[in-house]
């Protein structure tokens, strides 16, 4: 099978015939239908993130169908339709995984970083850590797995205030909006300054206002989630959201934060990031997904094309979410 490789960080990913063994016990064989494309897989290419080792094949937003299961990998069978997410295994026994926080786990593996991803025809996965999806479109799922997830963890850390604030309108942003929208939230859309093509996707979702992250809010906001991966907007969300509002950071990497005056974090605002997801964040937001119909719009490419959609999320060209299709297997 056909995968896109990472064979030294800051390098573009090559084409690389493989040979997958069988499943072992827990594990699935999976035939790729389609995957997305993360910032974070910018960041693991980029060698951003520690204990990259390559060669590695990226990619955490796989939709893909089971071609052969092992002795004990349960719930999935030959032929079922799986998600395979970032979170790829935890120890089960630590007290983070003790206390529904596996999302820390210590010796957690990721998916498309600590162990190969989706960027190919084929991938290995940990049935524990798969996840039933809804139907439809391999390609418009895909982008629910990372984006949608950790998007959905970002939106419930945020609170539950009416005005909600989003710097960076990619993937993870369209999605969340879509929620936000649908629960009666008013969002407030920031983009890089005078992309007004990221602006209009916005409104067409229901942003309320949008505007570059430069500007303000016309109204105070009750929380803002960074999907941007630049430090210098931790200061300006504070300096957006009302007393006792939370600013969440959802990136994996970002630039650092410059210094600012203790009076942007005064009166109980707050920043927190958020790391990684639970098993239960999957399977509670896809749930969600499914019963609020979520649609993602995607911009499709060929496995072999995966360097330039990397590259056009990098220049901030995509509308929504990239994402990889494999061809239709017979
Ligand atoms: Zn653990
Ligand atoms: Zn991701």
């Amino acid at each position: 099978m056909k995968a896109m490789r990472l064979k030294a960080p800051g390098s573009p990913l090559e084409l690389t015939e493989l040979t997958l063994p069988a499943p072992r016990e827990q594990e699935l064989r999976i035939a790729v239908e389609a995957c997305g494309v993360c910032r974070t897989d910018l960041h693991v290419l980029e060698g951003e993130l520690p204990d990259i080792h390559c060669p590695l094949t990226l990619g955490h937003e796989v939709v893909g169908r089971v071609i052969e299961a092992g002795a004990a990998a349960g719930r999935f069978k030959a032929g079922d339709r799986v998600g395979v997410p970032w979170l790829a295994y935890t120890c089960g026994v630590c007290a983070y995984c003790r206390s529904g926080r596996e999302n820390l786990c210590r010796t957690a593996r990721f998916t498309g970083y600590t162990r190969d991803g989706g960027y190919a025809e084929e991938l290995l996965a940990d049935a524990r850590y798969c996840l039933p999806l809804p139907a439809g479109p391999a390609a418009s799922l895909a982008p629910l797995l990372c984006a949608g997830l950790i998007g959905y963890r970002a939106y419930r850390t945020a609170g539950e205030g009416a005005n909600l604030g989003l710097y960076g309108f990619g993937a993870a942003a369209h999605i969340v909006a879509q929620v936000a929208r649908a629960q009666g939230r008013r969002i407030f859309a920031f983009t890089r300054s005078g992309d007004e093509a990221a602006q209009r996707f916005a409104r067409t979702l229901g942003a309320v206002w949008a505007g570059g992250s430069d500007e303000r809010p016309p109204e105070p906001l009750d929380a803002a989630i960074l999907f941007a991966p630049v430090g210098a907007l931790v200061p300006a969300a504070l300096a957006a959201v009302s007393p006792g509002g939370r600013v969440v950071c959802a990136g994996i990497h970002m630039s650092d934060i410059p210094a600012f005056p203790y009076r942007l974090l005064w009166e109980e605002r707050s920043v927190c990031s958020v790391a990684n997801l639970t098993r239960r964040d999957g399977e509670e937001f896809l749930t969600l997904a499914a019963a609020l119909g979520l649609e993602c719009t995607v911009e499709r490419f060929a496995l072999t094309d995966a360097n330039r959609a990397l590259e056009r999320l990098r220049g901030g060209a995509l509308t929504g979410a990239a994402v990889l299709e494999m061809p239709l297997r017979t």
